[in-house]
């Protein structure tokens, strides 16, 4: 592979060396998701170990797509510059039926945004961006070949039991983060099972290079493509100038036979050109839309893969277990600092639950339409594509995968809910929006505040003065305050409120 792995050796530790420590946060696995929770806790003051079964990142591009939220959440630890350096950005998608264009849509207009819709940049960069910033972060103890093995929840904390090439040990903390995956050994030994759908269709996934020059290029995804005789087929252009292709298989296909480079490199020049090809990484996936009932159980926290997966069509996976993150680490360190009773984290469950809860119903729908289960299903499908390359209202009706956007959290038991109409939702996440010193998200701490369009009144949290020429995109008048949580997402706003409305809605925002 082009991807120079740099292995990370395993280093001895306190409880290896017969010390027992007890830690605040011990984190399961080393993937996109428990490398973000421990920054993030770091943010708040935090110290966590981080414990990683393998010793480098993670095998071919897989986590490509990283959306415009995901990259406002790394942001704030210097990722997302890395991450747009590196990859290649790209705001809008084309559709085609056999070789003609149905139609494109358009992700961003043009504007005074900071990031764009979507940066592709393969998983194994994201994972290197996110452990050179935990390496610069002194509160997280990163533990590379360090694999769980057992979970021991109690009622005041959790006891991991830990294999390393150098013999086991036992760790203690106080919370556990399961952010090991989808085989997560936390949910075995849990004894918790995922419940949801499985889908037969195979996929050829690969990452390959073309040594032409071919044009920049935004999503391109095909229904019977020419080029090839499944139903479906993708192409993503990547950091490295390189190519992720997508190959709808079928049910069943000799597995070995289809990740032969021979085989990769016919299908890909019938794709992108008789150019020469090769092959840095090829996999056959069957998709999943599942999850764990329940995200909390007690002092056990599962976020990322481990709690839920989905398939990957509308790029959900990664960027919703970022999000998880973001809203975890905020719960988990005002419980832990006694700035909120412990309740608080139910809401993860609740906020987050909703969240796989969309993520799997929008991308089992895409899924279906991509490989429909029944001749029904199937005449449908092939009809709305027929109709969409003349009828603008069967357009909305093919599902190349819906994108990840932000969860907005409605109905959430934190938000208080007032007389408002437009603006920001609650629960959802603050706009970025340009202003006079910067970006606004630039100047939100790592705590509640609020945005004041006039005079504020004297308040237990920072207090941000809004000029009027941010107000359409809040919907705001002066006297109109919007308070925020320390995630960035809006939990209620007034066109005038009292202290007394601001405080109760603070204290509900706190979980109680
Ligand atoms: C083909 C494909 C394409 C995808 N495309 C996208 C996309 O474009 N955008 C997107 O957002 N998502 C995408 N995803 C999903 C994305 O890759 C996952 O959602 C993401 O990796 C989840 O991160 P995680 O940290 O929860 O889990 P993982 O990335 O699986 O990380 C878990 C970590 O835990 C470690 N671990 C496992 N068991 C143990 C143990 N017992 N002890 C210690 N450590 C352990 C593992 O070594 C690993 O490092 C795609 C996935 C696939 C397969």
């Amino acid at each position: 592979m082009a991807y120079a792995y740099r292995s990370h050796p395993w280093r001895s530790c306190p409880e290896a060396e017969g010390r027992a420590l007890r830690h605040p946060v011990l984190i399961a696995g080393g993937g996109p998701v428990g490398l973000t929770t421990a920054l993030e806790l770091a943010a708040y003051g935090i110290p966590s170990v981080v414990f990683e079964d393998g010793d480098r990142v993670s095998e071919g591009s897989r986590g490509l797509c990283w959306a415009k939220r995901s990259l406002e959440i790394l942001d704030r630890h210097g990722v997302a510059k890395r991450l747009i350096d590196k990859g290649y950005t790209w705001n809008t998608g084309r559709l085609f039926h056999g070789e003609q264009e149905i139609y494109h849509f358009v992700l961003q207009e043009q504007g005074s945004h900071k990031f764009p819709a979507f940066v592709n940049v393969q998983q194994y960069y994201a994972e290197e961006f996110l452990v050179e910033a935990v390496e610069r972060q002194p509160l997280i103890d990163l533990r590379w070949r360090s694999k769980v093995v057992d979970v021991r929840p109690g009622p005041d904390g959790v006891v991991l039991e830990v294999e390393t090439p150098h013999g086991r040990y036992s760790a203690e903390g106080d919370w556990l983060v399961a952010a090991d995956g989808t085989r997560s050994a936390a949910r075995r030994a849990l004894g918790l099972d995922f419940q949801g759908d499985t889908y037969e269709d195979c996929f050829l996934i690969a990452d390959v290079k073309v040594h032409a020059s071919l044009p920049k290029a935004d999503r391109r995804f095909w229904f019977h493509p020419s080029f090839h005789a499944g139903d479906t087929a993708l192409c993503h252009k990547q950091a490295d100038d390189q190519w992720r292709v997508d190959f709808q298989l079928g049910p069943e296909v000799d597995r070995e036979a289809e990740k032969a480079p021979e085989k990769v490199i016919a299908r890909v020049r019938k794709m992108l050109g008789d150019h020469p090809v090769s092959v840095e990484w090829a996999s056959i996936y069957t998709f999943q839309g599942r999850r764990l009932e329940r995200f909390r159980h007690g002092r056990v926290l599962f976020a990322g893969d481990s709690a839920h997966q989905v398939s990957p069509f509308g790029a959900r996976g990664g960027n919703s277990g970022i999000q998880d993150a973001e809203n975890l680490a905020w719960k988990l360190a005002f419980v832990i600092q006694g700035k909120a009773l412990e309740d608080l984290l139910d809401s993860y469950d609740v906020e987050r639950g909703q969240a796989a809860a969309e993520n799997i119903r929008l991308t089992g729908r895409s899924t279906r339409f991509l490989t429909p289960k029944s001749p029904a299903e199937r005449i449908f499908r092939d009809a709305v594509l027929h109709l969409a390359e003349k009828h603008l209202f069967a357009r909305g009706l093919v599902n190349s995968g819906r994108l990840s956007v932000p969860t907005v959290h409605e109905g959430s038991p934190l938000n208080t809910e007032t007389d408002f109409e437009g603006g920001v939702l609650p629960g959802e996440p603050c706009p970025n929006l340009l202003m006079e010193h910067g970006y606004l998200l630039d100047r939100l701490p790592r705590d509640f505040v609020g945005l004041a369009f006039g005079p504020a009144p004297d308040l237990p949290f920072p207090v941000i003065a809004m000029p009027m020429q941010a107000a359409s995109a809040f919907a705001a008048a002066p006297g109109t305050f919007y308070l925020l949580r320390p995630d960035q997402h809006v939990v209620a706003r007034w066109q005038d409120p009292d202290l007394k409305e601001i405080l109760a809605a603070h204290a509900r925002a706190l979980g109680g």
